[in-house]
């Protein structure tokens, strides 16, 4: 039994206990107002055992509730908001139109019984709020509330025992009453305004929002958020982002996604679901680079020993020529793997494509690019100047594919 299911009991039980002592009390003393409240307490033992129903349902994942029954805690906590407002209803009832019929000499015996129930209420209701906000279960602290308000018909009765007693002739019960019934309102429309906001879908608030996005925003490979939202049901919180990485394999791409789900779960309390979708960053430009001959003007027939490589930057779409950079080639000289240093240098420059000459196999810088997403094309020309131009005439081909993940 887990936490929640203990607190909903010892609730059910607590209610229990306070209607068997109300109703021992008003026939003790013949007080009509706690016969009443005895009669409202007993509703209220229906009403915490609902609740305790609704938090073992809701645990409950099925092929016909795939996303659970959290909300089933909602649904309980609009009900009991219902009843906290007919509780309300109910002292003005008793309170204004009740004629009491007091045996005088036992009253001071029920005022002291009233004040233990009021004490018994004020403890366990402190209790619940304070547990039920830890567990973020709406309906237990619904319930909590609703306690407290029967604290305050406590309060009510004890007023117009004593009033009966010491024979005040100023309506000092009635006066009370009324202060009391507004606060009742106001919790009673709080929790169901709550209820129904979460039941609609209602975003996650504001704070929840950004501690997210700035957990999200720790990673390097998160280049944009493009959106982020979040709901609650029931005590749970779930979360759909849409990311632009900085990262071009799938298989990159979804270890940074499972960090991110990782971060989050640790670090925010009660989520039970991230759905992030993803997709490589968008940029306006594009790298190609070139393996160049001695003098500058030809394409390299060896890659590995181009004494120089010329990086050109594109604008996209319309190949507009942005930028032009020579680079001296640092792997020149090695004795071995030459080509493979070279091409992970220049992947560490963050090319998107390389030019090279047609008819030239070398496995191991072609794995070096494929893996890292850098696009090949092959050449027939050889003269710097005409593949410049054709370059700029058709600067890309194809597109990189999207993905999303499920956590
Ligand atoms: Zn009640």
């Amino acid at each position: 039994m887990d936490a929640g299911e203990r607190l909903a009991l010892a609730s059910v039980a607590v209610n229990i206990l306070v209607t068997g002592l109300k109703y021992f009390l008003g026939v003790f003393s013949g007080s009509l107002a706690l016969l009443a409240d005895a009669v409202h307490s007993s509703a209220d033992v229906i009403s915490s055992a609902s609740i305790w129903a609704g938090i073992k349902l809701s645990r409950r994942k099925t092929k016909g509730f795939p996303y659970g029954l959290y909300k089933v805690e909602n649904l309980a906590a609009l009900i009991t908001s219902g009843l906290i407002l007919l509780a309300g209803y109910e002292i003005v009832r008793s309170v204004l139109w009740a004629s009491e019929r007091v045996r005088a000499a036992r009253l001071p015996y029920a005022i002291f019984g009233v004040i233990a129930v009021g004490l018994i209420l004020l403890s366990f209701s402190r209790y619940e709020l304070k547990r039920a906000r830890r567990l973020n279960s709406p309906s237990l602290e619904a319930d909590a509330q609703h306690l407290t308000t029967d604290l305050l018909s406590s309060c009510i009765i004890l007023l117009g025992l004593a009033g009966t007693y010491f024979q005040v002739k100023l309506p000092l019960d009635r006066v009370a009453a009324l202060v009391m019934v507004v606060l009742i309102v106001r919790v009673g429309v709080k929790i169901a305004v709550d209820a129904i906001r979460v039941l609609l879908d209602a975003s996650l608030d504001f704070k929840t929002l950004s501690t997210i996005r700035d957990i999200i925003l720790e990673l390097p490979q998160v280049s944009e958020i493009n959106a982020l939202t979040g709901r609650n049901s029931g005590r749970f919180k779930f979360i759909e982002a849409d990311l632009a990485l900085r990262v071009r394999e799938l298989e990159k791409a979804h270890f940074v996604v499972n960090q991110i789900e990782n971060r989050i779960k640790t670090r925010v309390p009660h989520v039970d679901h991230i759905l992030i979708h993803y997709e490589p960053m968008r940029r306006e430009t594009r790298v190609i680079a070139l393996p160049v001959t001695e003098d500058r003007m030809r394409l390299s027939e060896h890659f590995g020993e181009a004494p120089y490589f010329l990086l050109l930057t594109l604008k996209k779409g319309n190949g507009t020529l942005l930028e032009e950079s020579w680079l001296f080639n640092p792997f020149q000289m090695e004795e071995k793997g030459k080509g493979i240093k070279v091409s992970e240098w220049l992947v560490s420059l963050g090319i998107d494509g390389i030019i090279i000459p047609k008819n030239y196999e070398h496995k191991g810088p072609y794995y070096v690019f494929s893996d890292n997403g850098v696009e090949m094309r092959q050449t027939d020309g050889r003269s710097l100047s005409e593949i410049k131009e054709s370059l700029i005439a058709a600067p890309e081909t194809g597109s990189r594919s999207k993905g999303t993940t499920y956590g």
